[in-house]
């Protein structure tokens, strides 16, 4: 080792799903959107006028933030934005997790919440899910130095009732709950109507998922303008121009379209309650999801060679070699055809199990 290596900051990453790039690929493995993002979004684009490309984007990212403001009905003071809802809790881990006490959250979560802890020296435990992979709100009541968890959870797909939810938040009132919400869209009552009850809550929301923007990577909170006053604080002492000119304008432009995003949402709503049963059907057991992707798992066949089998036909979902979710799928909900591909693919592979048995 040399001797600069004895003061580096060693991480393990979170290791993102696969980025495969093949032609008729079908790729259900990150839980993007399988739609375009709302028309008038790709009008922008051809529109943007790159002369201002020369100038730093706003700080505060104005437009963004007043627009987001509006679509969910709280005050501007209230939202925060961020490269991704990623770039949004890696900083509020770093501005509101600095207790003593550990952060609580479940034991399969989302598996970037040890990476950003870890990294940040915060410590941390986690809280089993219980047999059905639902959150135990009792395990959320002991002393911690702050609470988050996804609601839908990822990768279970299960959501809590916002009841629930409330709970946990009113009995950690001295330390900062996150509801991570990447997924609310899809079935999830959302916590943002408790910003004003709670100065504590902060809520993270994405245009990765329902909004079809990965790619673009914007994501935001919202919260207590004290709590949005901390997060700015944070972000203007590491990097105040995060949200590029582009991302700003198309953002600005994505929330304009309620009736594009409400439709498509429907659609997605609509292709994964079928899945549900389609599966059901094949023998697959599933939490009841309310996000875009579905859980899985089979009484037979061993997650990890259907994961490859289904590869090697270019269809990508994602596994997790993880314990107690190494016998399950993760499924993004794609188009009605990309899921047909699928179940069709699941028939010839159950005809063939059938025959080796
Ligand atoms: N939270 C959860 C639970 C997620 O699954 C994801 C997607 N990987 C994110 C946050 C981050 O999404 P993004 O940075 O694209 O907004």
């Amino acid at each position: 080792m040399r001797a600069w290596e004895t003061n580096v900051r060693r991480v393990i990453p979170y290791t993102p799903g696969d980025q495969p790039d093949r032609p008729k690929m079908i790729k259900l493995n990150t839980n993007e959107n399988p739609y375009p993002p709302a028309p008038g979004v790709e009008k922008a684009v051809r529109e943007f006028q790159t002369d201002c490309l020369r100038l730093y984007p706003d700080p505060k990212a104005s437009a963004l933030v007043e627009a987001l403001a509006e679509r969910c009905q709280v005050k501007k003071e209230q939202i925060f934005v961020g490269v991704g809802s990623d770039d949004v809790l890696a900083l509020a881990f770093m501005t509101f997790f600095n207790s003593e006490k550990p952060v609580l959250f479940p034991d399969i979560t989302y598996s970037f919440y040890p990476v950003w802890a870890e990294e940040f020296r915060i410590p941390y435990e986690t809280r089993a899910l219980d047999a059905h992979f639902r959150i135990v709100k009792e395990d959320y009541v002991q002393e911690n130095g702050g609470v988050i968890f996804p609601n839908p959870n990822a990768p279970t797909s299960l959501a809590m009732e916002i009841s629930e939810v409330e709970e946990i938040i009113r009995h950690n009132q001295d330390v900062v709950v996150i509801v991570d919400e990447a997924y609310v869209d899809f079935g999830a009552e959302s916590a943002v109507g408790l910003v004003d009850k709670y100065d504590n809550l902060l809520v993270v929301q994405t245009f990765s998922k329902s909004r079809s923007m990965a790619g673009m990577r914007i994501g935001f909170a919202i919260g207590n303008p004290l709590l949005i006053k901390y997060l700015n604080d944070v972000k203007y002492s590491f990097n105040s121009y995060t949200m590029s000119q582009l991302a700003l304008r198309l953002g600005t432009e994505a929330l304009r379209d309620e009736a594009y995003f409400q439709e498509t949402v429907a659609k997605i709503i609509k292709t994964r309650e079928q899945a549900k049963r389609r599966l059901a059907e094949l023998g697959f057991r599933l939490p009841d999801s309310s996000a875009n992707f579905l859980f899985v798992t089979h009484p037979e066949y061993p997650a990890k060679e259907l994961y490859e089998a289904l590869k090697k036909e270019d269809i990508y979902v994602r596994y997790f070699d993880a314990p107690r979710i190494d016998q399950y799928l993760r499924i993004t909900i794609g188009t009605d055809e990309q899921m047909e591909a699928l179940y069709a693919f699941l028939e010839r592979y159950e005809a063939l199990h059938r025959k080796e048995r």
